[in-house]
């Protein structure tokens, strides 16, 4: 495993810090400020291909790996890590659901539009009352004919609201059953399916977060997904590779907050000395580089196994794990070496700051991850 970029990282990251410099930076604190949800962003993103960069070429997609897709999440991350999850979300979840689980004619119908953002994707696992504890979800799909019929709401869903198309998992079987749960494509103009009441939250603004609703809503038998009682298995291997993505995101989030306070630490003065040569703070700096070394390779490792098909269960949540705490400590940290400054929205760092959060909790929580490492190790 080369821990070079190559080429392709090279072109992605080059191609998103210019797209960035004029699409990104100049509104990301309006976004931030009025959590607004910039949709027309992410139909140019579908242009530059960074809509479905898993997805191969045959489907519309730009055909690339997992390194190749973790550099993209976190050079967008870097610029905003909102725009950085809605993209990811976008790309493991939804279109890697489909991808993944979806027959022939379900890829062909939904994956092209999705690689293009023409259909922005959602994937709804979570509702109000189980979240870690998904597999207990109460959202039904009742059987009636060709059709099944949903009632229920999830809750905390990336794109809830402006998602085009959602892969759903309700419940086809008994509580308490993991093989009574089923995946569905449901699009958005389906009748009894609508977006319901949008978040405001701590950080991660510019991304959107809502319910869906399903009232009586009739979906066809087409529009299963694999098996039916597979949803909740399906959903788990999803997550294998999504926790590669909120991991990345982790990271752009680490090294934009530590190239921010290096850059800070040689311009500030106090007792006519630049404060990067005071050890404590050259310390800190240390310790943070470190940290963000560590992540990357975890990342590397997890992505590098993905990229040859191989599990990644117990590697992606360690990845996923150690990078976010790391994000929100390197964000904490990048606050302090700013002092006060830090803690103003002039600088960059207190909103990855309040970013950095989302990462410790989605996907997973990081009490989640040790459950599962733990599982893998003591097999
Ligand atoms: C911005 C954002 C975007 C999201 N996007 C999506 C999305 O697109 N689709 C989707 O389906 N979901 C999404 N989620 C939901 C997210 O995955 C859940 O919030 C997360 O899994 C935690 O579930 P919960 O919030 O219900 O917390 P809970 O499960 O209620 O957890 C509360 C606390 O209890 C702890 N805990 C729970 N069980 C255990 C245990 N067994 N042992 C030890 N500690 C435990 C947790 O670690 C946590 O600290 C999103 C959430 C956010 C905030």
């Amino acid at each position: 495993m080369s821990f070079e970029l190559n080429e392709n990282q090279k072109m992605i990251a080059e191609m998103i810090r210019d797209f960035g410099a004029k699409e990104i930076t100049p509104f990301r604190k309006e976004w931030d400020d009025e959590q607004k949800f910039p949709l027309e962003l992410f139909k140019k993103l579908g242009e530059l291909g960074l809509m479905g960069v898993l997805v191969p070429n045959e489907y519309g997609g730009s055909g690339f790996g997992y390194f190749e897709y973790v550099t993209a999440i976190v050079e967008l991350t870097k610029l905003d890590p909102g725009i950085g999850l809605s993209m990811a979300a976008h790309n493991s979840l939804c279109t890697g659901h489909i991808m993944m689980f979806g027959n022939e004619e379900q890829k062909k119908k939904y994956i092209p539009k999705l690689a293009s953002c023409e259909f922005l994707g959602a994937w709804g696992l979570t509702e109000p009352n189980t979240g870690s504890d998904a597999g207990n979800m109460r959202t039904t799909a009742v059987e009636d004919g060709d059709y099944y019929v949903l009632n229920g709401a999830k809750n905390f869903i990336t794109h809830g609201v402006s998602g085009d198309v959602a892969v759903v998992i309700a419940r086809t079987g008994e509580v308490g059953d993991s093989h009574g749960m089923t995946a569905f494509i449901i699009d958005r103009d389906t009748p009894g399916f609508r977006g319901g009441r949008k978040e405001d939250k701590l950080g991660m603004r510019s991304s959107e977060t809502a319910e869906l609703i399903f009232e009586d809503c009739r979906v066809h038998k087409s529009q299963v997904l694999g098996e039916v009682g597979d949803g909740f298995i399906q959903s788990m291997k999803i997550l294998d590779g999504g926790r590669i993505s909120i991991a990345a995101l982790s990271l752009g989030i680490a090294e934009g907050a530590l190239e921010a306070a290096i850059q800070y630490s040689k311009e500030r003065q106090q007792f006519n000395k630049p404060i990067s040569s005071f050890q404590g703070i050259s310390f800190k700096l240390a310790d943070m580089a470190t940290q963000v070394e560590a992540s990357k390779l975890l990342i590397y490792q997890a992505a590098d196994l993905k990229n040859k098909g191989q599990n990644v269960t117990k590697e992606s949540a360690m990845a996923k794990l150690y990078a976010s705490e790391v994000s929100v400590s390197v964000a904490n940290e990048a606050v302090q070496i700013f002092g006060g400054y830090g803690f103003t929205k002039d600088y960059p760092v207190e909103k990855f700051y309040r970013d950095a959060k989302l990462c410790t909790i989605g996907e997973g929580t990081s009490e989640i991850q040790k459950l599962v490492i733990g599982r893998q190790i003591l097999k």
